[in-house]
């Protein structure tokens, strides 16, 4: 269905928990006292001892027969395109069984998954049977000592996630993306080695300028227009690839005779909530229709409901308001007007 400003809704972004085995710095929530200023020190979040629970307690997240209800209803109103993103979505043991349920549903198109690839070798055959036809695996570095300061993990963790980057590359069909957000004075040297990445591998390296939610509105962010013309420095005749389409609102380039794509996402430099195109579930069933604005609209209730119809027809009532009520776009150059408090770790990306 069309928003109030014509804009097609065809993608949904479930998160399907809110707990995280990373602390990424600019990610996880800011200390309370800090969440309605603008701190200037930048500090990086010690690090999570042990995967925390999820801040709604695992009771209240949605159940993957929920999960697929709540899906099905937006595939009646018009979305085909899902991706389930966290918290860490592999921190769920059950996280095949609701893709699978998802892909069971007639007129679902693509299902993806976002994830820090932490846990992701040795499952990715595994999603993918299930009907995971792309994985997105955040990665702001390839140096054990940068991924430590950005992440808080000790240097080992990197090596787990190129192993999951290995195997999903070796899944025949299975799109992968790897997304890193460039931090100036943080993970700058890495931008043009990660980029270097879509050289030998048919992969796409995507890099997402800082939104300021949570701990990333103490973050520094870089320009991508700054980024495009250091890699075109880097690499003269990379060109924009019309071919390379996603969800989403990347603009892709390539390299001359790379394998890969790299893709820019512009939230701040350019703007695209013009063409946007999705909402977003929170792991506690909160209904999002814009990054920065917090929202109210929740699917708990009509999931209570007992009979399955009168709970499809509160499912889809709830969902239809949530994308009447997108904005018209998001206000990241107005920190003041921003009044969404949950972050990133919260609301999945
Ligand atoms: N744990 C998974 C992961 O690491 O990909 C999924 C959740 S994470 C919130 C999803 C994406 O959001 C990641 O690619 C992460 O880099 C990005 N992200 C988190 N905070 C951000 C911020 N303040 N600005 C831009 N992107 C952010």
């Amino acid at each position: 269905m069309r928003d109030r400003f014509g804009r097609e809704i065809t993608y949904m972004r479930i998160s399907v928990t809110d707990a995280c085995n990373l602390h990424c710095r600019y990610c996880s929530p800011l200390p309370e006292n800090e969440a309605g200023a603008l701190p200037r020190k930048e500090t990086v979040p010690a690090p999570a001892k042990s995967i925390p629970e999820s801040a709604a307690g695992q009771n209240a997240l949605l159940s993957p027969g929920e999960i697929r209800e709540v899906s099905a209803a937006a595939v009646s109103l018009g979305i085909t395109r899902f991706r389930l993103t966290g918290g860490e979505p592999l921190l769920r043991a059950d996280l095949a069984e609701i893709i699978r349920g998802i892909r069971g549903i007639p007129g679902v198109e693509a299902i993806g998954v976002t994830t820090n690839g932490l846990l992701l070798a040795g499952r990715v055959r595994d999603l993918a049977d299930a009907g995971m036809q792309a994985v997105n695996i955040s990665l702001d570095t390839l140096d054990p000592d940068t991924f430590h300061r950005i992440t808080g993990n000790d240097g080992e963790g990197l090596a787990d996630i190129l192993a999951g980057i290995r195997e999903s590359l070796a899944v025949p069909g299975l799109k992968v993306h790897l997304n890193c957000v460039p931090q100036p004075g943080i993970n700058s040297r890495d931008l043009v080695r990660l980029a270097a990445l879509t050289l030998d591998h048919s992969l796409s390296v995507r890099f997402i300028e800082m939104m300021p939610i949570g701990c990333g509105r103490r973050a520094a962010g870089f320009d991508n227009r700054e980024l495009l013309e250091r890699l075109s420095r880097e690499y003269p005749g990379i060109t924009r690839d019309m071919d390379e389409q996603g969800s989403g609102p990347a603009l892709y380039y390539r390299i001359p005779g790379a394998e890969g794509t790299i893709g820019l996402i512009s939230a701040m430099h350019g703007k695209y909530c013009s063409t946007c195109n999705r909402i977003r579930m929170m792991a506690d069933g909160r209904l999002k229709g814009c990054l920065s604005y917090d929202s109210e609209l929740s699917v708990q209730q009509a999931l209570q409901l007992e009979s399955t119809d009168a709970r499809r027809s509160a499912l889809t009532r709830v969902l239809r308001q949530a994308i009447l009520g997108k904005p018209e776009g998001h206000c990241f150059e107005r920190p003041d007007d921003v009044t969404e408090t949950a972050c990133m770790i919260q609301i999945g990306g």
